[in-house]
């Protein structure tokens, strides 16, 4: 059933980094060219948004992205959240609410941040997102799809990862408790962050995430929320069988997906 666009791959500053003239930030490789960590997954006829990183705008014209029917945030960092205000289009377009939906500690942040998007306050879509929050405590139903969540540790902050049947995505990890990698084990597509080489306090390094990819043992892995200290082509070729990094525009599918929808 599901198949998975990645939005964008990048680490909270996106690459190239601001004023930084090193190899990946010059790279001619467009691979190399990475927006906030997002992507959407498309499942039997229903197009789910995970997060509303900076690039919303740029990155759903890119892919030609146009409809959504939920959006599901993994935590409320501001690079998964920069463009919560582009679902206004959206609703433009659908002519309807779009629900939401988070954990409790990111819908408060989200109702803190974004108030505006939650209240009616037009009598047409467009002016502003209008949005209904819906607060995620485990398993639940998005038309007739079951979404299970999957709490992680990114520092103090707690993140959602969400499985769609046989494929799961991951972000902004640093600890994946046991009882959540036990929701993960099964899967046949594993996304997962891996930042750099380097240890990093909030975020799996590379030798981390591959030790993850292990655990769960999935067909295939890829590697998302990469800084520029790993290139693309350089960390794709160190990498096991099975683990492929990722860039913003590739579409990858799951077996059940490839059998027709299964699931
Ligand atoms: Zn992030
Ligand atoms: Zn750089
Ligand atoms: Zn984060």
């Amino acid at each position: 059933m599901p198949e998975l666009t990645f939005l964008g791959t990048g680490t909270s500053n996106g690459i190239p980094v601001i004023g930084c003239g090193c190899a990946v930030c010059t790279s001619a490789d467009p691979r190399d060219r990475r927006s906030r960590t997002s992507a959407v997954v498309r499942d039997r006829g229903r197009t789910f948004l995970i997060d509303t990183a900076t690039e919303l705008r740029l990155q759903a014209l890119a892919v030609g992205l146009d409809r959504i029917d939920a959006v599901l945030m993994t935590h409320a960092h501001a690079d998964h959240t920069g463009g919560f205000d582009d679902l206004r289009r959206f609703n433009e377009l659908q002519r309807a609410h779009l629900p939401v939906y988070a954990d409790a500690g990111t819908a408060a942040l989200l109702r803190e941040r974004f108030a505006y998007g939650f209240v009616d306050a037009f009598s047409f879509y467009g002016g502003k997102p209008d949005l209904t929050l819906h607060v995620v405590d485990g398993p639940f139903d998005l038309f007739g799809h079951t979404v299970v969540p999957v709490a992680v540790r990114h520092g103090r902050t707690v993140v959602q990862g969400y499985r769609f049947g046989d494929l799961a995505y991951v972000t902004d990890a640093k600890e994946i408790p046991s009882a959540s990698l036990d929701l993960l084990r099964g899967v046949d597509v594993l996304v997962i962050n891996a930042l750099r080489e380097r240890p990093h306090p909030t975020h799996l390094n590379l030798e981390e995430a591959l030790a993850v990819v292990a655990a769960v043992r999935p067909r295939v892995a890829y590697l998302v929320h990469l800084s520029h200290e790993l290139g693309h082509a350089a960390a794709a070729a160190r990498l096991p069988p099975g683990v492929e990094v990722a860039y913003d525009g590739l579409t990858v599918r799951s077996r059940e997906d490839e059998r027709g929808g299964l699931g």
